[in-house]
């Protein structure tokens, strides 16, 4: 006899959280919704974006209080301290009240240009970042390039609160560093380039799986097979199955993992 089969689907993949996009940039002006709706039909039902200067983070504010399952992190980025730091720092820490904001950055220190600011600016204005996220007991999303040793020196100074470096790019070494200090490291689509770095491989087998989370960085460093093109949260999957598989991992048992980790550390 004939039965009738009953519609099943693999679990659904709602696991998956993009732990860091930029929502309120310009290239997401033309179509924010569909690229939302798009993420949302990849699984992806949560994401924190992040205002990476006073108007940014009023912008990605404005996007979470208005979405279902979008969360916003607020600070001022290393690169674009100005003079104006005090003034604006002023504003974040109005802003850091807001009920969705879930935690502050990116903050840090990047040294790539020799025209960014000053260390000490820099130096200065991670201090901050730090201090205000310590006072609505919030984690710090940390941003570096070519700062590892600056990095390590500062977490070991002030390791008492919880971080997470976003786009890891490093090596075991620094990586262990982190994780004895209690951080958490997220990857990017970097990770799926094919010139990817081998230490950066090499990390993302061997970190353990409790201490991981997936990102985007959206619009930017679109995992392949989008690689070059706009990047939005939707690809947070392509990165996630690309490090299940990496790591010799079920993709739903990676998602599973990586979404509770996301969810405790910004208590979403
Ligand atoms: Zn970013």
């Amino acid at each position: 006899m004939h039965t009738e089969k009953l519609i099943t689907t693999d679990p659904p993949i709602n696991t998956l959280i993009d732990t860091h996009c930029h929502l309120d940039f310009p290239q997401f002006d033309e179509d924010r919704e569909g690229v939302i709706a798009r993420a949302h039909s990849a699984g992806i039902m949560k994401m924190v974006s992040i205002g990476c200067h006073v108007e940014a983070a009023e912008k990605a504010i404005e996007i979470a209080n208005t979405h279902e399952g979008i969360s916003a992190a607020i600070g001022i980025h290393p690169c674009d301290i100005s003079e104006k730091f005090p003034e604006e720092f002023k504003v974040i820490k109005e802003l850091a009240h807001e009920k969705k904001v879930v935690a502050i950055g990116e903050t840090g220190l990047d040294f790539f240009r020799e025209e960014n600011p000053s260390k000490m600016a820099q130096f200065d204005a991670f201090e901050k970042h730090s201090e205000l996220a310590k006072e609505h007991e919030k984690p710090v999303i940390v941003h570096l390039r070519d700062a590892t040793k600056e990095a390590k020196e500062f977490f070991t100074a002030h390791h008492d609160f919880s971080f997470v470096t976003h786009c890891f790019l490093g090596d075991w070494d620094f990586a262990k560093s982190i994780f004895d200090l209690g951080g958490m490291i997220s990857f990017t689509g970097i990770v799926t380039f094919k010139n990817a770095d081998q230490d950066l491989l090499d990390v993302a087998k061997r970190a353990p799986i409790d201490r991981i989370m997936v990102e985007t960085d959206s619009p930017f460093l679109a995992p392949v097979p989008n690689r070059g093109k706009r990047c939005e949260p939707a690809f947070t999957a392509d990165t996630a199955r690309f490090l299940a598989e990496l790591r010799g991992e079920d993709f739903q048992f990676f998602a599973k993992e990586t979404t509770k980790n996301a969810e405790r550390f910004f208590g979403i």
